[in-house]
């Protein structure tokens, strides 16, 4: 039991900004005057109009989305984009290469193999998902219809230092645990996607950010619901959009935006994510796993090099609040997730326990 608010270190869904959830909960019952919640609202209503439309605007700023490219709000999580990316864009060619750089990727990558010829480009699996191949490292085809990779891996804590370059082949990347940490240049991609409940709202959302060049390649038989062109005619409202999601995303984009923006948001995040590393360079309990070159400022992998400690570990933090920090089933060890929204305090609080455990259990 616990009466305050704890550090939840969770990869997803993740936390949310204490600010953000304090509006929503003021808003509740009755949304600026209208009688309703945002929940009871016709999605076809000018009230919920004012606020899909804002908070579109608000993306296309904070990320400066081009005109070249449409925003979509869609539902199915980052996992149906694994399908829907080749439904629509494969067709071009009848190829496309992948980058396996952990688990996610892989699974893209399984999934896109049911819709044409798939080639793995670079892969890190030689090294257990520790490092991101480099650009000489990228194997590419000449042919491909797209050049798919994963920007942030939420479950092994690495991250790529750079935009890779693929000559003629558009990128498509699953920015799904880091979209929002950071400045990034979206002219550069054909198609960026994310599920919201990393770092952008609680989970039911997807955003796609597509280049509208790359419409109309989709298969002929490609469900109405499954074809991006679909979503950009009805601008998301082909059917009942994710509406609560969207007015939460909102909230974090004016939260984001009140804050100084993505520059400001990358400066925190990088200093946050600095105070965990710095830490477990020093130590002589725990080790980080990513390889310094490519650790993610997002989600934070660590090990003492002993399973049960790893567990003691983990079970002894989340009873002094700091919760979730037991590691991917498929890794093991430790991960903290530290997006946006979890407070440099939050990271204090850990390094601090950590020092501790350290001291108990030399
Ligand atoms: C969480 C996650 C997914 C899966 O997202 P769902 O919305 O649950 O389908 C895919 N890719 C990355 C990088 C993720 O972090």
């Amino acid at each position: 039991m616990f009466t305050e608010r704890i550090y939840n270190f969770s990869a997803g869904p993740s936390m949310l900004p204490e600010a953000v959830l304090a509006k929503a909960q003021s808003e509740m019952l009755n949304f600026g005057g209208s009688g309703t919640s945002v929940m009871e609202m016709s999605h076809r209503s000018g009230v919920y109009a004012e606020i899909f439309d804002e908070t579109k605007a608000l993306l296309k700023s904070l990320m400066e989305v081009p005109d070249s490219h449409e925003i979509l709000f869609l539902q199915g999580g980052a996992s149906l984009q694994f399908a829907m990316v080749p439904l629509n864009l494969i067709g071009k060619t009848g190829k496309a290469d992948y980058a396996v750089t952990g688990n996610f990727s892989a699974l893209a990558m399984k999934e896109a193999k049911h819709y044409g010829e798939i080639r793995e480009a670079a892969s890190s699996a030689d090294e257990n998902h520790t490092y991101i191949p480099a650009q000489d490292q990228l194997n590419l085809s000449g042919d491909a219809a797209y050049f798919h990779y994963c920007d942030n891996n939420t479950i092994y804590g690495t991250e790529w230092n750079y935009v890779p370059d693929t000559g003629a082949a558009p990128l498509v990347s699953d920015m799904s645990s880091n979209i929002l940490s950071k400045p990034m240049d979206v002219s550069k991609y054909g198609l960026i996607y994310a599920g919201a409940q990393k770092n952008m709202a609680p989970a039911g959302l997807t955003v796609v950010i597509l280049d509208k060049s790359l419409l109309g390649s989709e298969f002929p038989n490609t469900p109405t619901m499954l074809r991006y062109q679909t979503h950009v005619d009805a601008d998301s409202m082909y059917n009942t959009p994710p509406t609560y999601n969207i007015y939460m995303l909102g909230l974090v984009l004016k939260w984001i935006k009140d804050r100084g923006g993505l520059t400001a948001m990358a400066r925190y995040n990088e200093e946050k994510a600095g105070i965990l590393y710095n830490y477990l360079d020093e130590s002589a309990l725990f080790e980080a796993c990513a390889r310094p070159a490519f650790r993610s400022n997002m989600n934070v992998t660590f090990v003492t090099g002993d399973k049960d400690l790893d567990a003691k570990f983990a079970k002894e933090a989340a009873a002094a609040g700091l919760s979730n920090l037991k590691g991917h089933r498929v890794v093991g060890g430790m991960r903290a997730s530290i997006y946006n929204a979890m407070p440099m305090a939050g990271v204090a609080a850990l390094v601090e326990f950590m020092k501790k455990f350290e001291q108990d259990n030399r």
